[in-house]
This record gives C-alpha cells, sequence and structure tokens, in this order.
C-alpha cells in the first residue's frame, strides 16, 4: 500500500513538474518569438530610414538604441574608421558617458586597443568578458572603472569587400561571457551597420562625382548642353547660360527656335536630327551671331548621342569652343605668309601662284598676259635724305598709285625694297600693256606729300608679254626683268619692253 501511495505520489510530482515544464518552455518559446518579431521590426525600422535617405547619425543612433531597448542591460556604440583608415572616431553612443566617448573618440586602432581598436585593427571580432582583467584593456582601467564597465564585445563591420568601416560594440556593467544568441545579435547589428554605412559612402561618392562634374561642366571654357529628341534644351552650363542672358529655367524646355534667328535655329534642328536618328557624333564649325554683342563668332561644335541602356537614342549632347581668336589669328598668319606687311600688297609667294594660274589659263585659252617689273630710281637717296620712315612711308603711296592703275582682275605686289611686279592676266596686245606701264610712270612721277616733304621720284619699267617673251613663269619673269633693267640702263624713268637681243646686253 505505501509502495502504492509512494508510486502515486512519485507520478503525480512527475506529472506536475512535466506540466511546469511544458508551460514554461511554451512561455519560453511565446516569449523568443515575440522577440525575434520585435528584432524584425526594429531592424526593418532602421532600414526604412536607410531608404529614406536620413542622416548617417540617425540611422546609426537608431541601430544602437532600438539594441538597447531590446537588451536593457547593454549599452552600445558604433566607431567609425577615418578616410586614412588608422582612428576610430564616435558613431553613435547615446548611453555610454561623454567623458567615456571623448576618450574614445579619436583613437588610433591597434593590438590590444582595448576591444574595438583591436578588431578593427585585426579585423576579427573580439570578446572581453571582464574588461577590468583583460590584458586589451590594461591602458584603459581608469575610464571603464570610472563609467562602470565590465565587458566589451566588438565586432568589426565590414564592406561588402570586407574592408573594415568601423565596429559595432555591446558593454555590460557587469563581467559578461555572451551566448550564442548575444553574439548573433551582435553580427546581425554590425550587418545592419554595414548597409547604412554602404549607403552612405555611396551617396557621397555619388555626391563628390556629381560635384566634380558639375565644376567641369560650369567652369569650361566651352558651351556645353543637352537636348531632348525635340530640340528643347535639357541642360545648358554656365557659359552657355550667360550666353542666352538667361537662367537654366528660362533655357530648359526652349528649343534654338528662343535663342536664334530662325535660319539658324532650323540650321542647327537639322545638324540636331543628323545625330538623333542616325546615332552618328558630328563635327562642324558653326559661325553664329552673338546676339548680346553683334558680333560674329565662330563656335567648333561636337554633336553626340545619349543612349539609354538598350542603346536607343534620348538626347544629345553638344560641346561648342568659341575658335574666334584662333580663327583670326590663323587668318592673320595667313595673310602675314602672303601679303607684304607695309604695303599689304600681295608678297612674293602669292604672286608667283597668281602667275602660274594665269599662264595655264592664258595656255588653255590662247590668250597674252602681260608681267612688268618695277623698280624706283634713286629710291636710296631718299631713305638717306628724310629718314627710313619718310622711305616707308612713299613705298606705301607707291603701291595705293599702282593699284590706282590697275583694273580689280590685275594683280601688283611688293617683291623686295623699292621692287613691284605686276601680273595683267588678259591683254590685248602688246601696246595694252606699254599703256599701263606709262600710266603708272606717269602716276609715279607726280610729286609725293609725305610727312611734310615734298618728293619727286620716278621709275624703271620691264614689261614682257606671255608667250611671246617666254612661255613659262621662269623665262617670262626673267625677261621682264632684263627689260627693266635695260630702263635703267637707259637713263631711268622710262618703260622699256622685252626685245629679244635685250638678253645679250644684260648679260
Ligand atoms: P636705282 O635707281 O638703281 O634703283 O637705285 P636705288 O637707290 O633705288 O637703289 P636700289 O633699288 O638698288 O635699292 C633700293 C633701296 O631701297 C635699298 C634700301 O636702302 C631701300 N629699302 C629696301 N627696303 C626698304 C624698306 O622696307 N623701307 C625703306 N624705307 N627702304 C628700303
Ligand atoms: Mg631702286
Amino acid at each position: 500500500m505505501l509502495v502504492l501511495s509512494l508510486l502515486l505520489i512519485g507520478s503525480i510530482t512527475i506529472a506536475v513538474l512535466y506540466i511546469i515544464y511544458i508551460k514554461r518552455k511554451l512561455a519560453s518559446d511565446i516569449a523568443g518569438r515575440k522577440q525575434s518579431e520585435q528584432r524584425e521590426q526594429n531592424r526593418n525600422h532602421v532600414l526604412e530610414l536607410v531608404a529614406h535617405g536620413a542622416p548617417l547619425a540617425t540611422i546609426l543612433d537608431a541601430i544602437v538604441r532600438v539594441v538597447e531597448q531590446e537588451q536593457p542591460t547593454m549599452l552600445c556604440s558604433i566607431l567609425l574608421l577615418d578616410n586614412e583608415g588608422k582612428h576610430l572616431v564616435t558613431g553613435a553612443a547615446p548611453s555610454l558617458p561623454d567623458f567615456y566617448n571623448d576618450a574614445i573618440n579619436g583613437i588610433e586602432i591597434g593590438l590590444g586597443v582595448g576591444s574595438c581598436g583591436t578588431a578593427a585593427f585585426t579585423g576579427q571580432r573580439v570578446i572581453v568578458a571582464d574588461v577590468q582583467t583583460h590584458p586589451y584593456w590594461a591602458a584603459y582601467k581608469e575610464i571603464t572603472t570610472k563609467a562602470g564597465l565590465g565587458a566589451c564585445w566588438s565586432e568589426p563591420i565590414r564592406s561588402a569587400s570586407g574592408k573594415v568601416l568601423g565596429t559595432f560594440a555591446i558593454y555590460h556593467h557587469q563581467a559578461h561571457q555572451p551566448d550564442d544568441e548575444e553574439i548573433r545579435l551582435i553580427e546581425q547589428t554590425a550587418n545592419l551597420a554595414e548597409i547604412a554605412l554602404g549607403r552612405s559612402r555611396a551617396d557621397q561618392a555619388l555626391k563628390e562625382s556629381e560635384k566634380l562634374l558639375s565644376d567641369i561642366l560650369e567652369n569650361v571654357t566651352a558651351y556645353i548642353y543637352m537636348k531632348d529628341a525635340q530640340g528643347r534644351y535639357l541642360f545648358a552650363n554656365r557659359l552657355l547660360r550667360e550666353r542666352f542672358a538667361a537662367p537654366m529655367e528660362e533655357i530648359v524646355g526652349y528649343d534654338d527656335n528662343k535663342f536664334f534667328d530662325a535660319d539658324t535655329a532650323a540650321h542647327m534642328r537639322n545638324d540636331d536630327l543628323r545625330v538623333l536618328q542616325n546615332g552618328v557624333m558630328l563635327q562642324a564649325e558653326e559661325t553664329n551671331l552673338n546676339i548680346l554683342t553683334g558680333v560674329m563668332h565662330v563656335f567648333m561644335t561636337v554633336k553626340l548621342p545619349l543612349r539609354r541602356e538598350d542603346g536607343s537614342i534620348y538626347a544629345l549632347c553638344g560641346i561648342s569652343t568659341d575658335i574666334t581668336e584662333r580663327k583670326d589669328i590663323e587668318e592673320h598668319m595667313q595673310h602675314m605668309a602672303q601679303y607684304d606687311a607695309l604695303t599689304h600688297l600681295p608678297n612674293r609667294a602669292l604672286f608667283n601662284d597668281r602667275l602660274q594660274q594665269a599662264i595655264a589659263a592664258a595656255q588653255r585659252n590662247k590668250a597674252h598676259l602681260a608681267l612688268m617689273f618695277i623698280d624706283l630710281d634713286k629710291f636710296k637717296p631718299v631713305n638717306d635724305t628724310y629718314g627710313h620712315g619718310v622711305g616707308d612711308l612713299l613705298l606705301k603711296d607707291v603701291a595705293l598709285r599702282i593699284q590706282d592703275c590697275l583694273r580689280e582682275s590685275d594683280t601688283a605686289a611688293r617683291i623686295g625694297g623699292d621692287e613691284f611686279v605686276i601680273l595683267l592676266p588678259t591683254i590685248g596686245t602688246q601696246q595694252d600693256a606699254s599703256k599701263v606701264g606709262e600710266k603708272i610712270l606717269h602716276a609715279l612721277n607726280q610729286p609725293f606729300e609725305l610727312a611734310g616733304h615734298n618728293l619727286q621720284i620716278s621709275s624703271s619699267i620691264g614689261v614682257a608679254v606671255y608667250p611671246k617673251h617666254g612661255v613659262d613663269e621662269k623665262l617670262l619673269v626673267k625677261s621682264a626683268d632684263i627689260a627693266m633693267y635695260h630702263a635703267k640702263k637707259n637713263g631711268r624713268n622710262n618703260v622699256k619692253m622685252f626685245q629679244p637681243g635685250m638678253q645679250e646686253i644684260s648679260q
């Protein structure tokens, strides 16, 4: 009986214990589920902050606070590695005392530099269950004692590529070894911090590259713009806004008809369509009027299509460089290479070119042309008497007088000090050429009024006719030169037509 009673009591006790166990287990399962649901909610809250682009400090603060709310015995911190990768700076540590945060802020990472300094340095999790006895904390005993800290577990926050970005740390007031659940919490929180930091870094990198691009676009000495498929401006850089004398909002959405005359706008639209429809890059020299200054400008314009990822074209980008000045310099240099600087008449090089062309034309047309050599008589004494400056003025006036005796189609050139040559590309008879020679001789014989001086000079002129006196450029030049030499020999101040016998005299 006793045995039976004992067995019964034993069974009842076991049953009661089992029920208590089941109840507790159920309660702890429910609590566990509630805790993980709460953790999920907290995590989502942080992710929402990240998605909405909240400031990094706000997000890091939220991360720390949700852990501390969930586990009130924990004090958390997020420290960030500086750009140099050498120092830790405070990201969020709202529950640690200020003096403690101040002491840690800027600390140089290294082996044995507390839990975080070591974790950041080694890239490994550092669990210090008792900061008062652990060698990593030996140097910080004073502040940990003052802050009442017992344990510090630190997890490195790593980027996707494995680079250490900072640390997430959990402190306790008492010495404490983490269990598996707490280790998971450290890992998960460090991952969340990594998402926030990654986003913040990407935002920062994007801002920096946007700023760089904007600095280039706004400061470059070229007009840069984007136009949509309809030719409406999407963007105009600073230089172009200045040229249009309009702010961005008065340019964007408008086409070239607002800024140029109808013809120019139509021409530009034509070029744009070639780029937009054919997808080709276009390079062209454009000349158009600056509506502000009324000055014509020359531009080198490059237009290129802008494509979506699938290759379709949605806009174009144009880059125009003002090359007016360069063009002016080029033209000036070309002029200098072909014209005499003093009289602005063509020089020998240009004259030879024209003579060659005229001979070729005369040959084709079986026509005649005349070549004339003019050398001023006793020009040296003018320089000697009145000075080189007056001599220059005289040469300039001589050039004008010669030109006055010629037709538009004739060419007069200065080929030396006081030497001029004239090309009459179409003459009827030899006498026509002599007449022009006489006319020039007479014109140069008239007195010159120069710098208050009254000057009288004369000239010696030799004439040769193609093809009679030379069938090519070289022979013709030689004949005209010989004729001029004879004019000099003949007492100066006269015109000599080349004659075959002259050659021997000069040689
Ligand atoms: P001739 O009657 O024999 O032609 O004698 P000329 O004194 O005219 O002497 P010549 O034609 O041989 O020399 C031309 C002179 O022109 C030589 C030089 O002192 C002068 N001269 C050459 N170039 C320039 C120039 O650019 N400016 C000036 N003022 N004088 C020049
Ligand atoms: Mg002379």
